[in-house]
């Protein structure tokens, strides 16, 4: 699942490939994730479109268009965006192709079919827009305290809530958590204020540190999801990066959480 700094770098990277470039034809391979909210036919009212620019907000990667209209894509599970040319090839479960007055392809694949693109006027009609927390960039460490009060339920479910504060999904909820040596289980109402200082400052430094990261990993190639430079999340069984002890490894409602039991002790028990 795209998180914040995958989005991050997919969005510099776009900006200004796209940015003035015109649509000149749509293809919509598969329908099933498109979601017009114009009432004037998807690929119909974009073809023509000039984008004027690309911005992120959560989890959901926006691109102006000079016309007021905005396309929203939310990549949710298994998204992804390719650009190229077209001679490139084509992702499998490739669901929509923008053709570029510059000749290049911008290609919307998902292997799950999970994900939405939005054609809308206003941003408020996409599913789930007012109810978005603030970015964590924009968060002060007591608007961090403020915004995690009212869920007294494990850090690491909080840290992921769209509603507390936006972008962190499972990847990154791991590596904030081991960052802060909090144990992802721990009741949110059980944190010192001393353990909430440490978790602002590790989402911080983890979210900008993966951005810079994956701006020398990724390149131009935006499709590819780089996730091996993680300390813990995905590494289960191997050496933690800080004590040498075996990462361990849950798998509950779907989701795998890695984490340290020496570095982030605490929250044995779970029910
Ligand atoms: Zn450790």
């Amino acid at each position: 699942m795209p998180e914040l700094p995958d989005l991050e770098i997919i969005r510099e990277v776009l900006a200004p490939r796209l940015t003035g470039k015109t649509i000149t034809a749509v293809e919509v391979v598969r329908p099933l994730v498109v979601r017009d909210l114009t009432g004037q036919g998807f690929a119909e009212t974009l073809t023509g479109q000039i984008f004027a620019g690309v911005r992120r907000r959560g989890k959901v990667l926006l691109f102006p268009l000079q016309s007021g209209l905005t396309l929203a894509v939310n990549c949710k599970l298994a998204g992804r965006l390719q650009h190229g040319l077209p001679r490139e090839r084509r992702l499998s479960k490739t669901h929509v192709v923008l053709t570029l007055s510059d000749g290049h392809e911008l290609r919307y694949s998902d292997r799950r079919t999970m994900g939405q693109i939005y054609l809308a006027t206003g941003l408020e009609a996409i599913p789930g827009w007012s109810e978005m927390g603030p970015e964590p960039f924009d968060l002060t460490l007591e608007d961090f305290r403020e915004r995690l009060r009212p869920y007294r339920g494990e850090i690491k479910g909080v840290l992921t809530r769209e509603r507390a504060v936006v972008g962190i999904g499972n990847a990154y909820a791991d590596e904030i958590c081991f960052a802060a040596r909090v144990h992802p289980y721990r009741k949110r109402s059980s944190l010192t204020e001393e353990e909430t200082a440490r978790l602002y400052e590790a989402m911080q430094s983890v979210l900008r540190e993966a951005i810079a990261t994956l701006r020398e990993r990724v390149g131009t190639q935006i499709h590819r999801e780089e996730r091996d430079f993680l300390a813990v999340h995905g590494k289960g069984g191997e050496p933690c990066p800080v004590c040498g002890g075996p990462v361990a490894e849950i798998k509950a409602r779907g989701r795998v959480t890695n984490f340290c039991r020496t570095c982030q002790p605490g929250g044995l028990i779970r029910t």
